[in-house]
């Protein structure tokens, strides 16, 4: 039901839907190149990572990915769900935050000013650690500017979709109404049903 290419410009109803504003839809493209309800996993290998990388513009071509570098990446993805989670309602893991502040020391993440007079995080490290430390950053930014609140994880366990919440009173749980809501409302009948 889920992929890369429908959030990236297949369905345009379904981009305004659910993407997020700028920088931050990178962070919600990384969290969904793992579909739980299909059990789709896009970063099966480190040529897999590799190539996502280079597609999002997060590292150069001569660059090295190994398995280790995959592994981490894919416990970020997961602690930042969990944080998306939690966005959406639900409990925060507390091993999630320990892995993303262990990633953002690995990358370096410094803040920097630019002869603007602006300022952004931006990581020392290089190569993966880097990659890893530039989506934190816009983690970091979202948090800062209030747009973090609305990136949500789909409240069906099953699912947990990254979506952008564009609800006026930001109230969305489901990645989509039509789908998993009424596929949680319809799970919730029968298990009723079941105890009644
Ligand atoms: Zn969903």
């Amino acid at each position: 039901m889920h992929n890369l290419s429908m959030a990236y410009g297949g369905d345009v109803a379904t981009l305004k839907k659910e993407t997020a504003p700028d920088e931050l839809e990178l962070v919600r493209a990384f969290v969904n190149t793992a579909d739980l309800e299909d059990d789709e996993e896009e970063l099966d290998s480190p040529a897999a990572f590799k190539a996502w990388l280079l597609e999002v513009g997060l590292l150069g071509r001569g660059a090295d990915v190994v398995e280790p570098d995959l592994r981490r990446a894919i416990d970020v993805r997961e602690a930042l769900r969990a944080l998306l989670v939690a966005n959406a309602g639900g409990a925060l893991d507390p091993r999630a935050p320990v892995t993303l502040d262990q990633a953002a020391r690995r990358a370096g993440l410094a803040l920097r000013f630019a002869p603007g007079g602006t300022s952004r995080l931006e990581p020392a490290a290089a190569g993966v650690d880097g990659a890893i430390g530039q989506i934190l950053a816009r983690v970091a930014e979202a948090m800062s500017d209030g747009s973090w609140a609305r990136l949500k994880a789909c409240r069906r366990e099953t699912c947990a979709w990254a979506f952008y919440d564009h609800t006026k009173n930001h109230s969305g749980v489901w990645c989509e109404m039509a789908v998993c809501g009424n596929r949680a409302k319809a799970e919730a009948y029968r298990r009723r049903q079941a105890e009644a």
